[in-house]
């Protein structure tokens, strides 16, 4: 049976925290498990210059310690292709060709970019560039180069596919039949808020711990967490709804302790100090394998360097057979 090409990808502007831990990383872990797939994870860097092109050192540095991130989690490259990105010149070839077939309208009516575009208005300011506005089609070629059929997203993602989807039918519908369309898969993992409760969690808000943290930036981050602001002395009854550090618990401590933590907090029988120090040990615990591992690859670059480089070849043989279709399709197969 041919197994179904699925694609997933990271912007490389950071280190991945712990909300990608929880969601797209441990998507991934059971795809690569799943043998009706063949998973590639996309090191997005063409796409992370799109509002960091001013910044290309700190896309370079991030494409390695998102690999490193990747695979101290156990991304194993012998079932997960990891590719970067600007290797693969088919996709930048296929986004000019796709550009034909998509109106700057429509770009602007799409819902994820129109949101992008707002968050970012202190790098743009009123004039978006052409680069950000047409990610989506960029990201329609990383697809379609793959042939990729399953797309897992969240629900503010979903836009892109849609978008991604509309390009192939145009292209098909002019040139034919050549483009598989992908399905949107949506994820059923969860977004995990800031240490301070912001629904997003980021390096911009301060409010993430990083699967590479140590223990002392671990604890510290803990430390500071947001608690229930009516809590001042240990005996003051407690709300462990509004409390970040319950909400962590129930990440990281065991399901029956994350009840005792409840009650006592509601008894106010429990220090918000010892709280915090029970949940950064658990933390350190559950992220101390991914940091063992992570120091390996930190001590074997060239391992890093090697899994990138056959992943990248990896995926330029299969985004060549797709150029040769499309070109042949559009009749740019001169000399041949
Ligand atoms: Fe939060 Fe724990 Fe303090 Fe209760 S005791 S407010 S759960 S830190």
């Amino acid at each position: 049976m041919k197994k179904k090409r699925i694609l997933t990808g990271d912007r490389p502007t950071g280190r991945l925290h712990i909300g990608h831990y929880f969601g797209s990383l441990k998507t991934r872990l059971e795809m690569q498990e799943n043998p009706e797939y063949e998973p590639f994870i996309l090191i997005a860097d063409v796409q992370a210059l799109t509002d960091n092109f001013n910044n290309p050192e700190k896309v370079r540095k991030n494409v390695r310690e998102v690999a490193i991130d990747y695979l101290s989690v156990g991304i194993d490259p012998a079932k997960t292709t990891i590719y970067i990105q600007s290797m693969i010149p088919e996709t930048a070839e296929l986004t000019v060709f796709y550009s034909n077939l998509v109106t700057i309208a429509r770009l602007q009516r799409n819902p994820t970019v129109k949101t992008e575009i707002a968050q970012k208005k202190e790098l743009f300011g009123e004039s978006v560039t052409y680069g950000f506005l047409g990610y989506p089609v960029s990201q329609a070629a990383d697809i379609t180069s793959f042939e990729g059929e399953l797309i897992p997203v969240g629900e503010d993602q979903e836009p892109l596919i849609e978008q991604c989807r509309e390009i192939v039918r145009k292209f098909n519908s002019i040139y034919g039949d050549i483009l598989k369309e992908p399905k949107a898969v949506l994820s059923n993992s969860k977004r995990i808020k800031g240490l301070d409760g912001n629904e997003k969690m980021g390096k911009s808000l301060g409010n993430a711990i990083y699967l590479s943290d140590s223990e002392e930036e671990i604890t510290k981050k803990v430390m500071g967490a947001v608690t229930d602001p009516n809590r001042i002395k240990k005996d003051d009854l407690g709300n462990p709804d509004i409390c970040m550090v319950a909400y962590y618990h129930n990440l990281f401590t065991p399901k029956e302790d994350v009840k005792t933590v409840c009650e006592e907090c509601k008894a106010g029988k429990r220090g918000c100090v010892a709280c915090k120090k029970q949940l950064a040990k658990n933390i350190i615990e559950e992220l101390r394998p991914i940091r063992e591992k992570r120091e390996y690859y930190e001590a074997h670059l060239e391992e890093v360097d090697k899994i990138l480089m056959e992943g990248t070849e990896r995926a330029r043989k299969v985004a060549k057979e797709t150029m040769k279709k499309v070109k042949d399709a559009m009749m740019l197969n001169y000399f041949e």
